[in-house]
Formats: structure tokens, C-alpha cells, sequence
């Protein structure tokens, strides 16, 4: 129980007295001279739960999915990916900026590319044609509400790629809760990509950081990259301190996070002029459509519920004028999840 259910995002989750204690006490070094043992061991167990060769501690996912973008490509290449993906709609065009490739977005059913939709996507040799330099994946799924993409179909999207010599990256942010959802290693999702970023402070409950995995090269030319935007970072394992602590302790928990949002989805399924589509709820992510009248209703009734959940010390994030998204994690509990429904159902009672 807390004083603020916090469901807005797993973000904003703090690090647990494990994890200041480990940052108390890490033994550091500069990491940009390569002497930090604390980054170093993260980055190896990082790169061992991956069953990749090297890891390389980065600022931010958004940070790891940009070294691993310039890293993959070369300037004027095109980049597929989903038009859904974050790496498309909320990384502030890095990789073209930086990077400077173009991306190429795919509209998909569920946020994740087929083969036949990567295989339609990747271009010719052609004089006037920019070539196919990166086909990213994104898994779990964000934007549409933390689903997941099982290592099967990675394995299929990957397969099209390659054959046409074209590197796959997979933004994991939230790796760790696919793996956990479907009761599979991180290792059977990272095989089949040449690159994989997840982040520690989500649902892992770090304070910063992501780590991108891959093989031994790869990993070196991400390092530069990182240098070059700003990345390279000092006694930086006061911070790897608490990803060890992330990755050690606070993966299998991530269960209690899924039985969360599913409890709170099927709640909120029955609820008058709410709807949430139960079968994308595999993960720690609800996303609601609030609908209960024409559409300027429905924005007004959204704005509402935001405000009156908040007033009964329940956050939650609007996405847009009529969806609102939930996201459980280590700091929110049963009984917190039992007064945000609770919230939810006082303000649609009489809708
Ligand atoms: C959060 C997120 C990122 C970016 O991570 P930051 O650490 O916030 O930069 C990238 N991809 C996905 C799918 C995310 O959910």
C-alpha cells in the first residue's frame, strides 16, 4: 500500500535500499578509460542473460537504440521499422539527425513487422534507391500496450533480413517482461537479432541506464558512437551498481507486475464507457479508450477521469483525448491496484 498509486509509467519507479546500498559501495574507476570494474560487470552479465558477445551501459533506451542505429548503418541508408515503434514517434529523429539515415515506416496490425511486410520494405540495388541498412523490431510493444512478440516470429523477421545481408536491432526496452510473460529466456528473443537494447529502469527498477548487447565489433562501434553523443561517462558504476542489483533480483518479479495489470484491465473491461482491448494486456501496460459519448465527450470524460483518479491519489497518463494508459510496476501493489479500480469505478458510475 502507498500513499500515491503512481500508475502513470514504470519509469517512475525508485531504487530499492538494495540498490543504494550497492551504489554506496561500488568500486569504480573511469569507465571512459576502461577501468570502471562495476560497468564492466554489468556489461558482461548484461551480454551473458543476451547470449551476446559484448555489452555496452548507455545513458538511456533512447540513447541505446541511437548508437545501435549509427552502428548498423551508414548515412543515406533507410532503416524499417514500425510506424508505431518509439524509436519512429519519441527519439526526437536521432538516428537521422545523427545517423543521417532515412526511416522508412511500416503500418503493422499489432506493432510488429511480418516477414512479408519486411520483405515487401527492403529496397533493390538501384541507382536511385537508398539501400536497406536496418530493420528494427520493438519488443514488448509500447504503443500498443506492452504485447509481445514471441522469439519464433523474431526468428522469421530476422530470417528475411539477413537473407538479404540487412542487420535486425530489437528495441527491448522491456525485454525482460516478454521473457517473463512468455515464460522464455532474453536469450531465445536476442538470437535473432544482431542487436538488442533493454532498459534498467523500467520495470527493473534502476534509477538510469540501458545496456545494448551484441557481438564483439558491433559493441565497439556503439562505444565510439556513445563517445561521440555525449555518452562516455566517468565512475559511471555508481549507476551499474544498480543494474547489477536490476538484473540479478528484479526480473522474475516482473510476474507480479503482469497479474497487476491484468486484474486492473479486467476491471476496468466491465466499467460503463471504458474499454480495453483484454487480449493486448500480456504485460505490465493497460491502455484504455475512454468513449462514453460523441467525441468531444469522450475527451472531456478523459480529462475528468485524469483529474478525479488524481484527486483520490491515483495517476494515471492520458496518451491522447480519449486513451489513457496504466502501467503497474514494482511500486504499486494489490491494494493499490484495488483503489485504482475502486477510483475508476466511482467516476463511471453514472455514465
Ligand atoms: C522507454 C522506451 C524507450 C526509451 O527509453 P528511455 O530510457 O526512456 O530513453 C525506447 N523504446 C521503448 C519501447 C520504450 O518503451
Amino acid at each position: 500500500m502507498h500513499d500515491i498509486v503512481d500508475l502513470r509509467s514504470d519509469t517512475l519507479t525508485l531504487p530499492t535500499p538494495e540498490m543504494r546500498e550497492a551504489m554506496a559501495r561500488a568500486e569504480v574507476g573511469d569507465d571512459v578509460w576502461g577501468e570502471d570494474p562495476t560497468v564492466q560487470r554489468l556489461e558482461a552479465l548484461a551480454a551473458a542473460r543476451l547470449g551476446k558477445e559484448a555489452g555496452l551501459f548507455v545513458a538511456s533506451g533512447t540513447m541505446g537504440n541511437l548508437v545501435s542505429v549509427v552502428a548498423h548503418t551508414q548515412a543515406g541508408q533507410e532503416v524499417v521499422l514500425d510506424l508505431d515503434s518509439h524509436i519512429y514517434n519519441y527519439e526526437v529523429a536521432g538516428g537521422t539527425i545523427v545517423g543521417h539515415v532515412q526511416m522508412r515506416p511500416v503500418k503493422t496490425e499489432r506493432g510488429f513487422l511480418t516477414p512479408e511486410q519486411v520483405q515487401e520494405s527492403l529496397r533493390p540495388a538501384n541507382i536511385h534507391i537508398p539501400p536497406t541498412g536496418l530493420v528494427c523490431l520493438e519488443n514488448t510493444h509500447n504503443r500498443h500496450g506492452g504485447t509481445c512478440c514471441p522469439p519464433e516470429d523474431i526468428a522469421a523477421v530476422a530470417a528475411v533480413a539477413h537473407g538479404a545481408g540487412v542487420p535486425v536491432h530489437i528495441d527491448g526496452a522491456r525485454l525482460f517482461n516478454a521473457a517473463v510473460a512468455l515464460k522464455r529466456e532474453p536469450r531465445d528473443f536476442a538470437r535473432h537479432a544482431d542487436s538488442v537494447t533493454f532498459c534498467l529502469s523500467k520495470g527493473l527498477g534502476a534509477p538510469v541506464g540501458s545496456v545494448v548487447c551484441g557481438a564483439a565489433p558491433f559493441v565497439e562501434r556503439a562505444r565510439r558512437v556513445r563517445k561521440m553523443v555525449g555518452g562516455g561517462m566517468r565512475q559511471a558504476g555508481i549507476l551499474a551498481a544498480a543494474g547489477l542489483v536490476a538484473l540479478e533480483r528484479m526480473v522474475d518479479r516482473l510476474a507480479d507486475d503482469h497479474g497487476n495489470a491484468r486484474t486492473l484491465a479486467e476491471a476496468v473491461a466491465t466499467m460503463p464507457g471504458l474499454t480495453v482491448d483484454l487480449a493486448s494486456v500480456q504485460t505490465n501496460i493497460v491502455v484504455i479508450r475512454v468513449s462514453p459519448g460523441d467525441r468531444t465527450a469522450s475527451a472531456k470524460a478523459t480529462t475528468e477521469l485524469v483529474a478525479g483518479c488524481a484527486a483520490r491519489k491515483v495517476k494515471i497518463h492520458a496518451t491522447g483525448p480519449t486513451g489513457i494508459r496504466c502501467v503497474t510496476h514494482k511500486d504499486v501493489d494489490a491494494d493499490d491496484i484495488r483503489r485504482a479500480v475502486e477510483a475508476f469505478r466511482e467516476l463511471t458510475a453514472r455514465w
